[in-house]
This record gives structure tokens, C-alpha cells and sequence, in this order.
């Protein structure tokens, strides 16, 4: 077979783009794969999820992606360490069944609103809410070249540019709520966005901080209950945000 230096140079291309996105998600398994061997992970639908969006595709290209550690974003922002994202997804697991509807405020670099809009599926609703811009911008590219890519087409996924203290009243009342930032106290207008039966996941406090877990009961009653402790950037305004 005859080839000319241009061809040649595509077929080498594009083996090596296969080479290297077969090994890229190999080290997301492998990562995946960590978390559950380390207990964080329990559950088949969660490991399934964080196999199916690729992290590298929403942390900085000079990021390590796969590492279990928080990464800077821009903007005084960061994506959670996957540890985290996985903790929320167990947390929330049985609010994310196909069909739901889900809130993910602060949603950043679009990575956990991605994995809900996988577990909802294409009868579910994924909205995530971002008070950045250019953030919102960034993590509707990162979406288009993740798993999520079609959801977000078919209007299932969609990311808002807004203030998320105040939710996302239009696609309310949400079977699962996550924050990604922490609160000082938590927003009364999430709790009224929260459907009888739903449940928000949401850090809470200042310098110390906890992961709290709101069931909304059928009666319309809240019962609250503190995970673990964490540190996130602070659930604020954007003026606030920017000056650091
Ligand atoms: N969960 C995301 C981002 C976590 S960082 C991820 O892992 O990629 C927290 C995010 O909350 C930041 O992107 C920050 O800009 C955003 N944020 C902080 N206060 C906010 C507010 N009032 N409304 C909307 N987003 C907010």
C-alpha cells in the first residue's frame, strides 16, 4: 500500500489519540477503583457514574486529574477532590434514580452536575447553577467532550449563570440538592426547593465546617445530620469571591 507523508502522519495521529485516551480512562477506572478498595465508594451505581465522566476532561490541562486532592480552577474556585464528589454521589444515590430532578449549586466545572445528569438520565433533569461566567462557560465545553455531552443537547443537563443562594426555582421542587460551596447557615430557599422526600447535601459553617445531610420528611419537616468535616470555598457573592 502506498501512502503519502500525509496520510501517514494521520494514521500515526490518530493511533496515538487512541493509545493515549485508552490509557487516560484506564487511570479514571484506576482511580474509581482506589476509592471503592478504600471504602469511600460502596455503591455499583456511583463507581459506574465516576467511570463513564472522565475527571480529565474538567481539571486544568496541567492538572493531575486522577489525583485524590482538591485543584484550582480560577476565580478563587476549585474542583472537590474526587473523594468528596464520591461521598456526595453515595450520599445522594437514592435522589438520582431515573426520572428525578436535581439542583447542584456552585456547580464549577460541571463534573458533578455531569454525573447526576448520567444518573437521572434522559426523563431526569440535571441543573446546575454557577455564579462565574466564565465558569459556567468553561464547564459547558468541559460537558460537550464528557459521556454528558448528549443530555446537555437533548436540554436535560443545563448550567445557569446565577446567584444559587437562591436555587433554581423554575425546574423546582428537586428530589436531590448538592452545594459545592460551604454556607454559613443553610439558604432557606433550598430547603423550599427540596420535594417531601428529597434530600439536600450541603457544607456548612465558616472556618470549621460540616457536610450536612437535610431529609425533607413527607410532612414537610426537616431532619438534619452532619457527615463528616470539610473544607470548602465559601458560599458567597461573586464581589466577595473575586477579591479573595
Ligand atoms: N462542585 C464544583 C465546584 C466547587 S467550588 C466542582 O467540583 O467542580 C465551589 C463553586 O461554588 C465555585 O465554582 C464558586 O464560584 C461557586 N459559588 C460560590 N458561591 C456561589 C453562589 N452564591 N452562587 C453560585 N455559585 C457559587
Amino acid at each position: 500500500m502506498d501512502l503519502d507523508v500525509t496520510s501517514y502522519f494521520n494514521i500515526v495521529y490518530v493511533s496515538q489519540q487512541r493509545l493515549w485516551t485508552g490509557s487516560r480512562i484506564n487511570k479514571n477506572k484506576k482511580m474509581v477503583e482506589h476509592l471503592q478498595s478504600s471504602g469511600v465508594i460502596r455503591s455499583k451505581k456511583v463507581a459506574e457514574v465516576m467511570e463513564t465522566i472522565d475527571r480529565a476532561l474538567f481539571v486544568p490541562e496541567d492538572a493531575s486529574p486522577y489525583m485524590d486532592s482538591p485543584m484550582q480552577i480560577g476565580y478563587n474556585a476549585t474542583i472537590s477532590a474526587p473523594h468528596m464528589h464520591a461521598t456526595c454521589l453515595e450520599l445522594l444515590e437514592n435522589h438520582l434514580k431515573p426520572g428525578m430532578h436535581s439542583l447542584d449549586v456552585g456547580s464549577g466545572t460541571g463534573y458533578l452536575t455531569a454525573c447526576f445528569a448520567i444518573m437521572v438520565g434522559p426523563e431526569g433533569r440535571a441543573v446546575g447553577v454557577e455564579h462565574i461566567p466564565e465558569l459556567v462557560e468553561s464547564s459547558l465545553q468541559n460537558v460537550q467532550k464528557s459521556a454528558a455531552a448528549p443530555l446537555l443537547k437533548a436540554g436535560s443537563l443545563v448550567l445557569h449563570t446565577g446567584d444559587g443562594r437562591l436555587g433554581w426555582p423554575e425546574h423546582s421542587p428537586y428530589d436531590a440538592i448538592h452545594v459545592g460551596a460551604a454556607a454559613p447557615e443553610i439558604p432557606q430557599a433550598l430547603i423550599d426547593q427540596l420535594k417531601p422526600g428529597g434530600r439536600l447535601v450541603i457544607p456548612v459553617g465558616n472556618i470549621f465546617q460540616d457536610l450536612q445531610v437535610v431529609d425533607k420528611n413527607p410532612d414537610g419537616s426537616v431532619s438534619i445530620r452532619s457527615e463528616t468535616s470539610v473544607r470548602y470555598v465559601p458560599l458567597t457573592s461573586r464581589e466577595a469571591q473575586l477579591r479573595g
